[in-house]
């Protein structure tokens, strides 16, 4: 079944982001859109995929092993979720990048498993820009100690930040959030920390993507605004 909706959403989507760049002088290709595809069944991704989206964003390891395998080899799977360590080793093939890294023992997990299959995994920090309890992260005061604790590590590449923002009626409420996980990014980048690249900014949802966006963001995760409410 062709699903117009989602080809008509993603343009609106991209017509959002370019319109945003242009607010902030920013470069539309510096940003990256994550389709959101958990809980949607397969031909929703394929109706994405043919419309261009290289991208998809799930939270659940087992959603990620039966989609990847039915989407072709050219689309990047990113873990956007909360991951178990009892979980890695399972996800790790299927992923381009896992966003969620929010504790040290999942990054040292992260690092075996690696070693052991031999790749060299790019993962985002979660930081918890808000302090909100329901939510998963680092502190924004925490991150740098915990990058000093894996930048050595051999088979994990630091690549940037991730934050879930507050659920909030007004997306301009969240622009105080992104802000203080844009800067925290500069900070960072400037320290030049080996092995550590921050090129990635990962913040943004259907909700407040455009203000993220105006704030630096460089990935954007969107669900609801392109195949609909779950
Ligand atoms: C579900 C989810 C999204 C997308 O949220 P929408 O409101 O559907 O755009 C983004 N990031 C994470 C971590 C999610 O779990």
């Amino acid at each position: 079944m062709m699903r117009k909706d989602i080809f008509e959403n993603l343009g609106q989507v991209h017509k959002n982001i370019e319109a945003a760049c242009a607010r902030s002088g920013r470069d539309p290709k510096e940003v990256t859109l994550i389709a959101v595809s958990k809980t949607k069944p397969i031909e929703d991704l394929q109706e994405a995929y043919q419309c261009g989206e290289r991208n998809f964003g799930e939270n659940k390891v087992q959603e990620i092993v039966q989609k990847q395998p039915q989407i072709p080899s050219d689309a990047r799977f990113h873990m956007i979720g909360h991951l178990q360590r009892n979980k890695v080793r399972q996800v790790l093939p299927l992923v381009s990048m896992i966003h969620s890294v929010d504790s040290l023992r999942l990054a040292q997990e992260i690092q075996q498993e690696g070693e052991r299959i031999g790749r060299i995994v790019d993962i985002l920090l979660e930081v918890n820009v808000a302090g909100e309890e329901s939510k998963f992260g680092f502190a924004p005061e925490e991150v740098l100690e915990i990058l000093m604790k894996i930048h050595n590590f051999s088979h994990i590449r630091v690549c940037g930040l991730m934050t879930i923002a507050p659920f909030v009626e007004n997306s301009e409420q969240n622009r105080p959030v992104f802000k203080k996980l844009f800067q925290l990014y500069v900070d960072i980048k400037r320290k030049n920390i080996d092995n550590v690249s921050m090129s990635v900014l990962s913040m943004g949802m259907t909700g407040d993507y455009e203000v993220a966006v105006e704030e630096g963001a460089t990935m954007i995760r969107v669900g609801i605004g392109i195949f609909g409410v779950r």
